[in-house]
């Protein structure tokens, strides 16, 4: 279990890799906040860029900007090199079987909406049923009651125990013949739970349904197979995985991609355009209409050959312990509680603290240069099913320290002494 794995407090986890090293790597964590070093404890939001991940940017513009159109000169043939082996590493770092099977889109949303517009307007009608879990970030909820509320479909919703664990006995019980699609995320962005995806995607196949998994809170915790998971689409976001803004991945089987309608037309995706009629290419270029965004393609490829140099078990490690390590602190501050408690969570860490609201706390922290969201985190719904409108979060990524926890448990007692 977490407990017994985990460290005593002051005694820091052992890494498997450098982690002064690491923090070397992102220029970022050098910044002053208010006067004290930053503590970046706002991952699950958006991470950090290493160097390498800056300077690939910077070569991309300095020696390869193009728009990609392999035959007509050689920066065109550089970037469309640099795009497609973006492409590829994606390709890899999740075990696809095919680099056809990556579609690049601006991120975890918009890859859920392509989706729910393509293969979702597709293949649900009236009556049919599409199943999401309490712990949804609000991306895997909206675009799913767009669809039904345009389609006459009907949401159903996996309820979670009091860890903020989902009860596979009930959402097997939702499973229906009318059931189309399944949209989990594999861990909870606002309470850390590891949610077993596999499982329901088997689950969701036994009845014909499409499994979507929403990656956007894993990746950059945990090795991802999605052959393994066997997830019909899995998507995830850049800026969570130390690659840049405006790029994120929709995974999608190559079968299911060739039989979905496009989404957005224009140029790239076309094969053929006539007044009267247009072949579209096949996946992933239709799926790309327009200028992407190349650039960031080629970072996100440059942060995933990052991440997989320090190897994904290494960091799932060192994280595992500094959560650990981070429970046990947050637990010895007065007046504080936990919101999500599962067996198994990856990196983020939600509470309230008796006498503030957690924007208060979320100020105070900032005052010493501490990084934390406060607020709903875009999933209002399971917050509300733990009583709660708002929790403070702090969530982890593997260039943060025990040293980092301890002043941000200092600083809470600080403030747990003075409600008077
Ligand atoms: N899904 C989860 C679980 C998330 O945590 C987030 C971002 O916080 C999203 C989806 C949306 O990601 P993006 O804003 O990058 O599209």
């Amino acid at each position: 279990s977490q407990e017994e794995a985990a460290p005593a407090i002051g005694q820091s986890p052992r890494p498997a890799f450098d982690v002064q090293a690491v923090r070397r790597d992102f220029p970022i964590l050098q910044e002053r906040v208010n006067g004290r070093p930053l503590i970046w404890f706002d991952n699950a939001a958006t991470t950090h860029k290493p160097q390498a991940v800056i300077d690939r940017l910077a070569y991309f513009y300095q020696h390869e900007n193009s728009n990609i159109h392999r035959a007509a000169h050689e920066l065109a043939a550089r970037a469309t090199d640099a795009y497609e082996g973006a492409r590829n590493k994606v390709a890899r770092f999740l075990g696809a079987a095919q680099t056809e099977e990556i579609i690049f889109v601006r991120g975890t949303t918009e890859g859920i909406n392509l989706i729910a517009k393509t293969w979702g307007a597709q293949n649900v009608g009236e009556g049919d049923e599409i199943i999401v879990s309490h712990l949804e970030h609000h991306a895997n909820i909206v675009p799913w009651q767009q669809l039904a509320a345009a389609k006459g479909a009907k949401i159903k919703v996996i309820p979670v125990d009091d860890s903020g664990q989902v009860l596979l006995g009930e959402y097997r019980k939702l499973l229906t013949s009318r059931t189309r699609i399944v949209s989990v995320t594999q861990v909870s962005n606002a309470l850390g739970t590891v949610v077993p995806v596999k499982e329901i995607v088997a689950e969701a196949h036994r009845f014909g349904a499409v499994a979507v998994v929403d990656g956007a809170q894993s990746v950059s915790h945990m090795r991802v197979n999605v052959q393994d998971i066997d997830a019909d689409f899995f998507v995830f976001s850049g800026h969570k995985i130390f690659g840049p803004t405006g790029i994120g991945v929709v995974y999608g089987k190559r079968d299911i991609l060739e039989a979905m309608p496009p989404w957005q037309g224009g140029g790239n995706m076309i094969a053929d355009v006539t007044f009267e009629k247009t072949v579209y290419h096949g996946a992933p270029t239709r799926f790309e209409a327009g200028t992407g965004n190349i650039a960031d393609a080629v970072g996100l490829g440059a942060a995933l050959d990052y991440v997989e140099r320090i190897g994904l078990e290494n960091i799932a490690r060192y994280e595992h312990d500094l959560l650990v390590y981070a429970t046990r602190g947050l637990l010895t501050v007065p007046g504080l509680k936990l919101i999500g408690t599962a067996q198994d969570k990856a990196s983020v860490l939600s509470f309230v603290l008796d006498g503030y609201r957690p924007e208060e706390v979320g100020k105070a922290l900032n005052e010493e240069g501490i990084a934390v969201r406060s607020g709903h985190h875009c999933a209002q719904p399971i917050l509300r099913r733990f009583g709660q409108e708002a929790t403070v979060r702090p969530s982890l990524a593997f260039y943060n320290t025990c040293e980092e926890v301890d002043t941000l448990v200092a600083v809470l007692k600080r403030l747990a002494g003075n409600t008077g």
